[in-house]
């Protein structure tokens, strides 16, 4: 039997169910990863075991989904979800299951599961469990549901997304069938909520091939918050893998083409939380208008828009003079703020300006030191105000 890296922690929690009379397997991701050889993110564990026996049997343990069966179980190594095995019944509302039904076999449980790559079971010995072919499909690379694929998206919709995020991350293909339904039941993902679909959306945008997010706006998996086109998203991948700034060039890309009214109205349709949407937005109008060629460009828009949205639009900017402008501004500790020209409100108002007068100054200042970085003087400036030089005061 081949041997997998499994942590010595989940092992312990494994035999300790056992050693209680209970079955207890690693199963869904991790079995997948571990096939295919890359480093499980978080370990699963289905037992027999009901969640009421499992808690006594660890020190830690955190009551994660106790209505649906699961125990988090934290042990010096990390943590492990522990969950009874369980089907679900029917899914009323497309999204949860109504009842979880728990049940005696393994197989049951992982015949819910969605597709045969995220189906299998593994014993502490390495063995593997698979019923529904998830291994061939391993390695031939396709995502295939488990059982009648219209059956399940219409059970839950967000498997048509999640068909695509596992393709996106692992360079899968969909398999024919799985397509074919996952087009016929597209209209289904209008009734997801939000926060799960910007889940998959993100992790998708992520992933080595976010341009997979083409196909889920081609087949309309995202008509609840874009308007049904095509575009192209060759780019994406190019862009470093940061969540604000592949979702920023997303956005950009999107107005492009007439798909989104705006950035902002896109992110909130999602959910996102209000500083990304503020950030996001903010670094996307800079994409808009044309990431500026020279550094007193860019200057003006760290005045207008602040360090963050700018380095953020650099960092989704699809040139790379952008970055490269940016650091160079940023390194010459040239002023680009009010914050750093070396005189200040306190000083205006001792000259006498009052008011209002003083912030359009300082404006004005800093306008005349973006074109002329010499003169971020306090005595230049100073003289600058009291002859008004330049400067037209309100
Ligand atoms: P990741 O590495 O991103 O955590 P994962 O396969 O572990 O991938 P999860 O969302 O953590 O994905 O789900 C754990 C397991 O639960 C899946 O492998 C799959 O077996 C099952 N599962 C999750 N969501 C669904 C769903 N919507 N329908 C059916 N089975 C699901
Ligand atoms: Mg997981």
């Amino acid at each position: 039997m081949k041997k997998y890296d499994i942590p010595e922690y989940v092992l312990q929690i494994l035999s300790r169910l056992k050693g209680a009379g209970f079955e207890a397997y690693i199963v869904g991701g991790p079995v997948r990863d571990l096939l295919l050889g890359r480093a499980p993110l978080d370990w699963d564990i289905a037992t027999s075991a009901l969640p009421s026996e499992i808690s006594p049997l660890f020190e830690r343990t955190i009551e994660t989904g106790i209505r649906h069966g699961t125990v988090t179980v934290l042990s010096e190594g990390g943590r492990a979800e522990v969950t009874t095995f369980r089907k679900e019944s029917s899914y009323s509302d497309l999204r949860h299951p109504d009842e979880v039904i728990f049940v005696s076999d393994l197989r049951q449980d992982l015949m819910r599961r969605d597709f045969t790559i995220n189906a299998m079971a593994m014993t502490p010995e390495g063995r593997v469990i698979d019923y529904f072919g998830g291994g061939a499909d391993l390695e031939r690379g396709l995502v295939r549901c488990v059982g009648d694929p219209v059956t399940r998206f219409g059970e839950d919709a967000l498997r048509m997304l999640r068909a695509l995020r596992f393709k996106a991350v692992l360079g899968f293909e969909v398999e024919a069938r799985t397509l074919e339904a996952l087009k016929d039941c597209s209209h289904l993902a209008l009734a997801l909520s939000a926060e799960r679909v910007r889940d998959e959306l993100v992790k998708i945008l992520l992933s080595g091939s976010p341009e997979t997010l083409e196909s889920a706006i081609e087949y309309g998996l995202l008509n609840a918050y874009l308007k049904p086109g095509v575009v192209n998203l060759d780019g994406l991948s190019g862009l470093c893998a940061g969540e604000h700034a592949r979702l920023c060039a997303l956005c950009f890309l999107l107005e492009k083409r007439g798909l989104i009214e705006s950035p902002e109205s896109f992110l909130r349709g999602l959910r996102f939380s209000g500083a990304a949407v503020s950030l996001v937005k903010s670094a996307a109008s800079i994409l808009k208008s044309g990431f500026p060629n020279d550094e007193k460009g860019v200057k003006r828009i760290l005045a207008a828009l602040g360090r963050e949205a700018v380095s953020l639009a650099s960092e989704a900017s699809f040139g790379e003079d952008a970055a490269r402008l940016l650091e160079s501004v940023l390194s010459s500790g040239e002023c680009w703020s009010i914050k750093q020209l070396k005189i200040n409100g306190s000083d205006l108002e001792n000259i006498g300006l009052r008011g209002v007068q003083v912030g359009t100054a300082l404006s004005a200042l800093l306008e005349h030191v973006i074109e002329h970085p010499l003169d971020n003087e306090r005595n230049i400036l100073l003289n600058m105000a009291k002859n008004q030089l330049n400067i037209t005061l309100t």
